[in-house]
């Protein structure tokens, strides 16, 4: 068992260098000791695939991924960590912390630098405060991973891997599911936490795909359309696009018409195909009106 994960010892590293939780930054970090283990194995990562990891925090993830991947590249945001990571991590010699800002960090440049065109994934016990931006970063930026495994509140994991045209799916839930396949793996208890966050939460891994699984003409528009549906998801989908989309309702009813979709039907009734083919019939009306 990683000494990572027991209480006493990382209380101590933690106090040697004066450190403090910030709840600001979603510092919780793990100790049951059989979570990482698993993230390090159903991540993907291994002798000849490298990993970047967000938010090492005190190592106890990266710990993991080191004995599993050729590579480890964590980024961490909070400069004090950096020594108490030089100390958790001493024993390795395969790992990097860059510090810096996930939300900001040019990835692309990041993984040729470090990775010269070997395969990569990312995994991370994601701080709660940034789950969905960060994971549509990196999602948007087409980056050259294999899949994306990370932890994130188990409300938040059921939207994300919910399919869309069913009632737990949202906005997030279509937008990751036209770029990843997105898996439930195993979820987590409060009490794997120190300190205890007040829920659950669960891992899971977005399985990138070559193609999206629908044909759009135009994509800012589709993750337009999906927004504003989702914008007021109790209300129909003429009402929600019409003020999502800041047009008159009639035009929306014609629009849903054109494209054979009922204009009393919801957002979480629309498929990915649905979706798809609104944002294409508004696209070449659009064009004709040009
Ligand atoms: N990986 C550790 C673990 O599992 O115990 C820590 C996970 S903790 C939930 C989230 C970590 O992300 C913290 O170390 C926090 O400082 C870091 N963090 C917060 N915001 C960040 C950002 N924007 N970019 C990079 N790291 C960030």
């Amino acid at each position: 068992m990683s000494k990572l994960t027991d209480i006493s010892y990382v209380k101590s590293v933690l106090a040697k260098h004066g450190f403090r939780f910030s709840k600001a930054l979603g510092q919780n970090f793990l100790i049951n000791p059989g979570v990482c283990p698993r993230m390090a194995e159903e991540c993907g990562c291994s002798d000849n695939v490298g990993v970047i990891e967000i938010g090492p925090g005190a190592g106890v993830l990266t710990n993991e991924l080191a004995k599993v991947a050729c590579k480890v590249v964590a980024v961490e945001l909070d400069k004090r960590l950096l020594p108490v990571l030089k100390e958790t991590l001493s024993e390795h010699d395969n790992i990097k912390i860059i510090n810096g800002d996930a939300m900001k960090l040019d990835f692309v440049r990041l993984i040729q630098e470090e990775f010269h065109g070997g395969e990569v994934v990312i995994c991370a016990n994601l701080p709660y405060y940034i789950t969905s931006p960060v994971i549509m970063r990196l999602l948007e930026e087409r980056l050259p991973i294999n899949s994306l495994t990370v932890m994130v509140q188990k409300e938040a994991a059921d939207r994300i891997c919910a399919q869309p045209g069913t009632r737990e799916s949202g906005a997030i839930s279509a937008a990751v599911n036209y770029y990843s396949r997105p898996e439930m793996l195993f979820k987590v208890s409060k009490g794997s936490f120190l300190p205890a966050p007040k829920v659950d939460s669960a891992v899971i891994r977005l399985n990138i795909l070559k193609e999206p699984p629908v044909a759009v003409q135009d994509e800012k528009l589709f993750f337009r359309v999906v927004k504003a549906a989702f914008s007021q998801r109790r209300k129909t989908l003429s009402n929600s696009l019409s003020s999502g989309l800041s047009m008159p309702k009639q035009e929306i009813s014609l629009l849903l018409d054109r494209a054979g979709i009922k204009s009393t039907a919801r957002a979480e009734e629309m498929t990915m195909e649905d979706f798809a083919q609104i944002t294409n019939t508004f696209f070449s009306i659009s064009n004709q009106h040009l």
